[in-house]
């Protein structure tokens, strides 16, 4: 029997280990010159103005409701479909997550019940790019801009009245790299959050980046210097700037976080996006794409968007769904393919499922698609070294145990 085939293990190869050891020779282990590196080449990567890196997506999505002035009272929607950090920082704002029902299609938000979901206490809309696969970025955005919803919001803080509507979020942690109609994510919102954690098509082992895309009156310039000092304590010099000879004193603006990047985390990142668009997205579309047509053979599988004529995957997850089956067939399923030792996952359990959710009152009856979508899902391996010989034992694994169960109905 073969070793277990892993679901997503990060690339760590003699290249990464040497710039990070060039890192740690430097001296400089913290904020410093790789990481203001690493955030020039991810905002040149995706054609945004600033970018600003963190030490989770997680942080970064907080920091952004944090600095629009999101606080109780206010709401905040957000597919049912995610993970728990997009709607955990909402709750840590001490705002109300509103969950709305997803697409069948694409599993991403559905700009209808977005709509419907609107109320004067409105503040943000958090898409998520589920998969890698970008949300209906068009739709969302000419949705804040109608003249009927742009009167219902309330503006009560400095940027609320600046911007004047509802801000777009995307939680972009799946889909650096994804394209919609020609542009890249980190374009296609008010503030785009990537994650860089150790499972993430890019790693940086945990991290994170905000991309900065407002349109003017505001400067992403004078966001991007703001938030470097709100998510390092407050403080107004960096430890590069109180580095340089007298120039120790420092003031407190206020009591701002400690969530900033380090350059060893960003020597990872620098690596990583070199080799991104030429290596390792080249692979997991032909990983994918091999997964697709193979699949598409058999009348159950039911296929991820990929490539569509709007948008291009960043080939993140292949979320594979099989016809008619029920939650407890699809973990018996699961079951077969650990026991031919292939990791597979699931994407995501809905938050109304959640015990934390479910007990804020929220319940599964309320999300049917996002139930449906969730309840015969299997997330199949992507990974950088996944070989040839690997993935068809990932479909030999998936096919056989499938069927095994669909047959013993
Ligand atoms: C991974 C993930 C996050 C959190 O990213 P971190 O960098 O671990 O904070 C947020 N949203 C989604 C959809 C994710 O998959």
């Amino acid at each position: 029997m073969n070793a277990l085939i892993p679901f997503s293990p990060p690339r760590i190869d003699d290249e990464i280990i040497q710039e990070v050891t060039a890192a740690l020779k430097s001296g400089w282990i913290t904020t410093g010159p790789r990481t203001k590196q690493f955030e020039k080449e991810l905002s040149a990567y995706n054609g945004n103005e600033y970018t600003l890196c963190l030490n989770s997506a997680t942080a970064g999505l907080e920091i952004m409701l944090r600095w629009f002035g999101v606080k109780e009272g206010d709401e905040v929607i957000l597919p049912a479909y995610t993970y728990a950090a997009t709607a955990n920082v909402v709750v840590h704002c001490g705002a109300r997550p509103v969950l709305v029902d997803v697409n069948t299609s694409d599993f991403n938000i559905n700009v209808e019940n977005v709509k419907a979901a609107i109320t004067s206490k409105t503040k943000v809309i958090m898409p998520v790019d589920f998969a890698g696969y970008p949300c209906d970025y068009d739709s969302i955005n000419a949705l804040v801009n109608e003249t009927a919803i742009k009167s219902l919001f309330n503006a009560e803080t400095k940027e609320q009245k600046k911007l004047g509507r509802v801000m777009i979020l995307s939680d972009a942690a799946h889909s650096l790299g994804g394209f919609y109609k020609g542009k890249r994510t980190g374009t296609l919102a008010d503030a785009t959050v990537f994650s860089f954690h150790a499972v993430k098509n890019l790693t940086t082992a945990e991290g994170g980046a905000i991309a900065l895309n407002f349109e003017a009156p505001f400067s992403n310039d004078d966001i991007y210097k703001y938030l470097c000092i709100y998510t390092l304590h407050g403080q107004n010099k960096d430890a590069l700037a109180k580095m340089q000879k007298g120039n120790w004193r420092y003031d407190i603006i206020e009591a701002g976080f400690k969530c900033n990047m380090t350059d060893i985390m960003a020597a990872i990142g620098l690596v990583e996006l070199t080799r991104y668009d030429n290596k390792t997205l080249i692979v997991r579309k032909a990983i994918c794409n091999k997964y697709a047509t193979k699949l598409s053979n058999y009348s159950w599988a039911e296929l991820p968007p990929l490539t569509t004529a709007n948008a291009i995957t960043s080939f993140h997850l292949f979320p594979l769904r099989i016809k008619g089956i029920t939650e407890e067939q699809r973990d018996q399923i699961i079951q077969k393919i650990f026991d031919l030792n292939v990791s597979v996952n699931v994407h995501f359990i809905p938050l109304p499922m959640l015990s934390f959710y479910k007990n804020k009152g929220y319940t599964m009856a309320d999300y049917p698609v996002t139930f449906n979508n969730y309840s015969r899902e299997i997330s199949l391996p992507v990974f950088y070294n996944l070989t040839d010989e690997m993935s068809d034992c990932v479909l030999n694994a998936v096919i056989s145990s499938v069927e095994e169960i669909i047959n013993s109905k």
